[in-house]
């Protein structure tokens, strides 16, 4: 067999579990596809590794334009160390089993440090077994390294103006950490390369390593072989508990304003009163019904990425709800977070903000308690298991943009989009998927 080296991601899949690196290496065609949200993880790591290497200017990069350029890589960076370079980004390294990238490496007075970087605002344990990992492939090859650290980003720091590197960041020092893991490291990394020597796909049944620390690629694969048995969930029976249900009602005051609000994280934050992964509210959807038997009307609001939304959001926001009427909504945590620190970033909202918060009516509570349930919600009381339970003649299914995930990576696509058309649709869809989220509220409340 092809002698293959083992690198960072393959030890830590191989940790998480043997088959799923024996697949990778064998059958990577059998990988399931990347979720956009999955590439948008990917495509936040390289953009935070980037700017990170800002608090060591002036280094030279060693990567070799294609992923697969290892061994120049490898040749490269010895040539950056030898010709005396003091600061190098992605330096490859190996020692003829393993391999390694190591995002930034600098010569500092007493000996050479390393970072590594993560998009992540505290450190992970799989982060720490990363770096140990690098530690021992690095100083195997030749290299002594004096520390290694990881470089994250600091969720306190709040944006004023130009980014503020010292303050977006934070160097942790994991030489305590790693040092003690390293004897142990040999022992986890011989029966990896022993597995794929022998060439047999290791016998490992699912199970709770799928999903930690990751979701695993090969998940579609190992269920086709292990397909699930459908009766093993007991479906629960069905209730209704009117006098409840009552309760919650009769503790609502017309007008009711139905609202929804959709929101997108920044790893970098974008704005000034911003943080590392803030979610800013960019969207709200109101639908407004002044009396029982009365219509409903409908209010929206959607951002220009370019600039903040939120002073507009709040103001058209707070014209709308008025001052009397309950308002309600799927999950109060989320939007009244959202409130919160629009209060907190805008002070001059805060008085208004603070007397919506008696106002607010969270419609799910009677799904989370039960007081009505179905089998068909499936033990979930997501707005997206109960709605299809209960209101047949509407569906998210016909939309373009069916969860709010999606709807925060069209947002942002926007950022970027410069075809006309393709923004207008992209608009009409947020519009549409939001503006189904509170329709939804009216259709179920009216359920109750
Ligand atoms: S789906 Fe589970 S069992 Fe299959 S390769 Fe991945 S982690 Fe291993």
């Amino acid at each position: 067999m092809e002698h293959r080296l083992i690198s960072k991601s393959s030890f830590i899949r191989g940790t998480q579990c043997p088959k799923s690196l024996w697949l990778n290496f064998n059958q990577p065609d059998e990988r399931d596809e990347t979720s956009d949200t999955q590439q948008h993880i990917f495509d936040t790591g390289h953009s935070v590794g980037y700017l990170a290497q800002q608090l060591f200017p002036g280094g030279i990069d060693a990567s070799r334009g294609e992923p697969g350029q290892v061994a120049e890589a490898i040749a490269y960076t010895a040539e950056l160390i030898n010709s005396g370079e003091t600061v190098i980004y992605e330096a490859a390294f190996s020692d003829g089993e393993t391999l390694c990238y190591m995002d930034i490496l600098v010569k500092e007075a007493d000996g050479w440090a390393a970072y590594e970087v993560k998009a992540s605002t505290h450190v992970k344990d799989y982060q720490v077994n990363d770096v140990a990992f690098q530690y021992y492939v690095i100083t195997r090859s030749g290299l002594p390294l004096r520390r290694v650290s990881l470089v994250h980003l600091n969720n306190q720091y709040v944006r004023h103006g130009e980014l503020d590197l010292h303050q977006l960041f934070t160097i942790e020092s994991m030489t305590e950490r790693i040092l003690p893991m390293q004897a142990a490291i040999p022992g986890r990394l011989y029966p990896l390369l022993d597995m794929l020597k022998a060439g047999i796909m290791p016998e490992i049944a699912m199970g709770p390593q799928c999903g930690n620390p990751f979701p695993c690629d090969f998940i579609d694969f190992c269920e086709q072989s292990y397909p699930e048995d459908e009766n093993t969930n007991e479906a629960r029976p069905a209730n209704r508990d009117q006098d409840e249900l009552d309760e919650f009602l009769e503790e609502l005051v017309y007008p009711l304003y139905y609202m929804d609000f959709e929101a997108i994280q920044f790893a970098i934050p974008m704005y000034d009163e911003s943080r590392p992964y803030q979610q800013i509210p960019f969207q709200y959807s109101l639908h407004v019904q002044q009396t029982k038997e009365g219509p409903v009307e409908h209010h929206d609001y959607l951002g220009t990425p370019l600039a903040d939304p939120r002073p507009e959001f709040i103001q058209s926001l707070l014209t709308r709800l008025g001052e009397h009427g309950s308002i309600i909504v799927w999950n109060q945590a989320f939007e009244n977070t959202r409130l919160r620190e629009i209060a907190r970033d805008y002070p001059e909202y805060a008085d208004r903000i603070d007397c919506l918060f008696e106002r607010v009516a969270d419609l799910m509570v009677p799904f989370r308690r039960k007081h009505l349930y179905t089998p068909d919600m499936n033990d979930s009381y997501s707005l997206k298991a109960v709605l299809p339970a209960l209101v047949k003649d509407l569906s998210y299914s016909d939309l373009e943009i069916q969860e709010g995930g999606t709807a925060s990576l069209i947002y942002e696509s926007l950022y970027h989009d410069k075809d006309p058309e393709q923004v207008r649709l992209k608009r009409a869809n947020l519009l549409e998927y939001c503006k189904m989220d509170t329709l939804s509220l009216v259709k179920i409340l009216a359920m109750l």
